[in-house]
């Protein structure tokens, strides 16, 4: 599911890109001058296990530098040795078979290990989520918004039109030529099991701002905006069939690529599991990234664009815009804003560096995040919610409260992992782990494990209250936020135990709460 996420200003990335560019090559060159002296550096360089009392250290001290230093000489990557084995004269060289046992190792092997319920939870959910949205869609209509069993029209054209296909893939196709425009800072991905790092153009801001020109110049010219308020469960059907479509190739085309692309979840070899899990971790066409391109962009975008549709028509009929309305819109075009603006930080999330691509997160960015997001917003343009002026001013606060923890701390995990040298972060208590990776245990994320989630809850909360008490169909979104929250917060503390191990239940030790802190 699309994951709202960070990065850095456009403008600011390319200085701080070169600074780390100048950074690594240093490193490399610093790799490349120890190879000589590698046994001696490995015994050296042992994982650090201090106690959690001498994880305090003073800012910039050497030992702070150097517990913060990625261990890469202690555990060699598997690109470093068959370096080093290159290095070496013919007749000191390794055997083929090493080399040969390296490529095996960067294998992506079976897992047995299954989340979600493993295939039959799959099942339900490739059938039951769609549903779903068709659902909400429904018991929130312009009669009633009630959670009783609604009027299902049994018509076809209901579901489909040729119409709304359209406009559903021009959107598709619009976007995908807004990503492909040269313009916006190239970053560089988290580190894959390979050793390569991907390259990724961040132009989602820019993204989004053509597409609100071309939104203003549409109402400007009097373009039938509201038609897709008219079409929305045609929309909904031609999301959905092209989820279905996009995530059928992408399997197919997993079980044809490398066995290193696959994303180690998406390897259980079931193919109901796979399919809908993700079998490739990063799938390309060229270097057009898919998973990276519908997780920010189609979806969250097209959000703000219903929302904003919901609030033309509403003053087109009204002459006034709705306060609570208005507020959610600003409210929502704000975070949609920011993932776009922080779009980088998106590299650093679970979506990116764990799942795979399939049909849980082409589903969810393409049909669950537009259509399911703008409930509140299609329930205040449906209904006139009045609410006391201190009401809307607390619901303000609450919103702004949630997103300062959010992007507070979503920005402070980001920057210490694209720079653990970072000054500004050298105030942070940290636990070094033997992966060479360091762990937050202070500032953000020294309140709870998952200071970004709460931010996040708290928001969509916020949403929600706009919309009063009249019916509990709106408190939906929340609801079923915090849940995937809490679920996503086992699955990534899973992930994490796997991968630091000690240093993990050390970290958990220290923040005992998970996302609420004093609570949870
Ligand atoms: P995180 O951004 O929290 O990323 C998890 C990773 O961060 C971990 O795997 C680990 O990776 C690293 N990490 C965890 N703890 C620490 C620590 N103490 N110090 C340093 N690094 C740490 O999770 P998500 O990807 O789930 O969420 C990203 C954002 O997206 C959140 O704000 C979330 O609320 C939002 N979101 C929104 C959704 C929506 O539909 N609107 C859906 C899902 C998420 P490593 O150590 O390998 O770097």
């Amino acid at each position: 599911m699309a994951s709202v996420k960070e990065a850095k200003s456009p403008g600011r990335t390319s200085t701080r890109q070169s600074k780390s560019k100048s950074r690594s090559r240093s490193r490399s060159r610093s790799r490349s001058r120890s190879r000589g002296r590698t046994s001696s550096a490995t015994r050296k360089r042992k994982p650090t296990t201090s106690k959690p009392k001498q994880e305090k250290m003073e800012p910039n001290s050497p030992a702070r530098a150097k517990a913060r230093t990625p261990e890469r000489a202690a555990t060699p990557t598997r690109k470093s040795a068959r370096l080093q084995n290159q290095s070496l004269a013919p007749e000191e060289r390794k055997p083929v078979e090493f080399e040969a046992s390296l490529e095996e190792e960067k294998r992506v092997s079976r897992t047995k290990k299954t989340e979600f319920g493993g295939a039959v939870g799959a099942f339900f959910m490739i059938l039951g989520l769609p549903l779903l949205v068709y659902f909400l869609n429904f018991v929130c209509a312009k009669n009633k918004c009630k959670p009783v069993l609604p009027v299902v029209p049994l018509d076809w054209r209901s579901y489909f039109d040729i119409q709304a296909a359209a406009i559903y893939l021009g959107w598709m196709a619009f976007q995908a030529v807004l990503y492909m425009l040269p313009i916006g800072p190239v970053v560089l991905g988290q580190p894959l099991r390979s050793g390569q790092r991907l390259q990724y153009r961040c132009n989602g801001f820019i993204s989004l701002c053509i597409s609100l020109v071309a939104f203003g110049a549409a109402v400007y010219l009097k373009l039938p905006v509201g038609i897709v308020l008219q079409k929305f469960t045609q929309l909904i059907t031609t999301g959905i069939l092209f989820s279905f479509v996009v995530s059928v190739i992408l399997y197919v085309q997993a079980r044809r690529g490398p066995n290193n692309k696959l994303a180690p979840g998406g390897n259980t070899g079931n193919v109901l599991y796979d399919f809908f899990i993700g079998h490739e971790l990063n799938p390309r066409v060229g270097s057009f990234d898919l998973k990276f391109f519908c997780e920010l962009r189609p979806g969250l975008i097209g959000w703000l664009m219903l929302n904003l549709v919901m609030l033309t028509e509403k003053y087109n009929k009204e002459g006034a815009f709705p306060p609570a309305l208005t507020m959610v819109v600003v409210f929502q075009a704000l975070y949609v804003a920011d993932a776009l603006w922080f779009e980088n930080a998106i590299l650093t999330t679970m979506d990116i560096i764990h799942d795979g691509f399939g049909f849980m997160l082409v589903f969810g960015d393409l049909v669950w995040v537009p259509f399911l997001y703008c409930l509140q917003t299609r329930f205040l343009s449906l209904y006139s919610v009045k609410m006391e002026w201190y009401c809307l001013v607390f619901i303000g606060i609450l919103n702004l409260i949630g997103y300062y923890i959010f992007r507070g701390s979503n920005s402070q995990k980001n920057e210490f992992r694209k720079n653990p040298y970072n000054p500004a972060l050298a105030h942070l208590e940290t636990i070094p782990t033997s992966s060479g990776k360091c762990l937050l245990v202070s500032g953000w994320w020294g309140l709870c494990r998952k200071p970004n989630y709460l931010g996040d809850i708290l928001m969509a909360t916020a949403w929600s209250l706009s919309c009063g008490f009249s019916t509990p169909v709106v408190y939906f979104y929340p609801v079923y936020f915090t849940i995937l929250l809490i679920h996503r917060e086992y699955r990534d503390s899973e992930q994490c135990q796997k991968k630091y191990k000690a240093s993990w239940d050390r970290y958990c030790e220290r923040v005992k709460y998970r996302i609420f802190p004093y609570i949870y």
